[in-house]
């Protein structure tokens, strides 16, 4: 596998395209997190084979790509495999569609969370599609965009259940005829819901969502040309092919993380420390803070240079084990937030300068990030978007021909 660039924390400027191969840069000296930029190409071939032929990718690279780092990822899929382009890419805030804007990236940017009142005219000038799911907001950015030379395009969200965001999914005849009043500086493009339990076993909740929006696209018909029409996440594109929609909208799949029952993703993020100190402890000794845990008898302990500072969550400590030459071990106390202790009593070969896996793949044995959360009592995006920025991102391709 080639290093084919890195990104130090999340800033722009330390992110090259350029091969990283001077091993005074290497930023696998202390801890780091492994994107595996061809796995997460062939999760989004999978996510567009689970939708239909014709269907769009909209590919959700909100909080940095759910913390392995915007830039290159929309880089890495904004040609998918197939050919075709993402129809375009999702984001969360305003300052993340401008950062695509600054990146060079002239595509389509969908905002999927109502705006603050401050931030309509940046989304115009940045010439942002953004989800609109009250009247005022409509007028908002109407205002903001009265200046331009182009109506700006715009997405309604139909509240169907999730309750965050949208217009009421019963109320369609009424707050419809509003949002087309305001038609000549905006145009009206898509409509859109979000699912609630997409990813969960029982298939009904989500299909009663789809009966609700399919009902207030009814009612809205006479008011606007043929709009695109979304409600997938990744667990609506893998277990419900996106319901035949225009287009899917998948994150968690993309990255790595499961989306309910039966779906399968490569894996793509890796997270590793190095070990910076073995010790041969006493039967007594403690680790950690509050002095948790005791040794037992004579063990062999292993400090790892990485703690919650670095976004591994203090809930891992009490269950949580790491793969070390192969091999699982368990974190023993409290994690700091620095560091992280481990019993290394059963490989008396490990050594300072060991790489531990605390996310990923070590000879024959794996973690996944769903393993982590599941241990952690949180769910995958929650692992992924608190990784730190104190950690490089190293991005990983197969090489030709391996
Ligand atoms: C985050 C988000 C998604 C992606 O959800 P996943 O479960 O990560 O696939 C899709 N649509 C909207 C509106 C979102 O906010």
């Amino acid at each position: 596998m080639a290093v084919v660039a890195q990104l130090a924390g999340h800033s722009r400027s330390a992110y090259t395209t350029s091969p990283v191969s001077d091993p005074s840069t290497s930023p696998r000296t202390r801890a780091w997190v492994e994107v595996r930029l061809d796995h997460l190409r062939e999760n989004a071939a999978a996510a567009q084979r689970a939708i239909s032929a014709t269907a769009g990718l909209v590919p959700m690279v909100k909080a940095e790509a759910y913390g392995l780092g915007m830039l290159p990822v929309v880089d890495a899929l904004r040609t998918l495999p197939g050919g075709v382009a993402p129809w375009a890419f999702g984001v969360a805030t305003v300052s993340e569609g401008e950062k695509l804007r600054q990146s060079g990236y002239d595509g389509r940017v969908l905002v999927f969370s109502p705006t603050p009142p401050d931030e309509y005219s940046r989304a115009a000038a940045a010439r942002l599609t953004i989800g609109l799911s009250e009247a005022a907001a409509v007028e908002r950015l109407a205002a903001a965009a009265a200046g331009e030379a182009e109506p700006l395009p715009f997405h309604v969200e139909v509240n169907t259940g999730m309750g965050r965001a949208g217009f009421p999914w019963q109320e369609a005849r009424t707050w419809g005829p509003a949002v087309a009043a305001a038609m000549g500086t905006l145009r009206w493009e898509g409509i859109y819901t979000h699912f609630h339990s997409a990813d969960e076993p029982p298939k009904e909740p989500t299909e009663e969502q789809v009966e609700r929006f399919r009902a207030a696209v009814a009612d809205l018909r006479e008011l606007v040309h043929s709009p695109v029409l979304h409600v997938a996440n990744s667990a609506g594109t893998l277990r419900f092919g996106g319901f035949g929609y225009d287009l899917a909208r998948p994150g968690i799949y993309l990255y790595g993380g499961r989306a309910g029952p039966d779906t399968h993703p490569r894996p793509v993020v890796s997270l590793r420390a190095r070990i910076v100190l073995v010790q041969d402890v006493e039967p007594g000794a403690t680790a950690g803070y509050g002095a948790t845990y005791r040794a037992a008898g004579p063990e062999r302990w292993g400090t790892l240079a990485i703690g919650y500072g670095d976004g591994v969550p203090r809930a891992l400590a009490g269950g949580g084990r790491v793969l070390v030459r192969g091999r699982s071990v368990p974190i023993i106390g409290r994690i700091s937030m620095d560091m992280t202790t481990i019993d290394l009593s059963d490989i008396p070969a490990a050594a300072v300068g060991d790489i531990a896996t605390l996310i990923g793949e070590n000879g024959t044995a794996r973690i996944d990030v769903d393993d982590v959360a599941e241990q952690c009592g949180t769910i995958s995006y929650e692992i992924l978007t608190r990784l730190g920025s104190r950690l490089p991102r190293v991005y990983l391709e197969r090489e030709q021909g391996s």
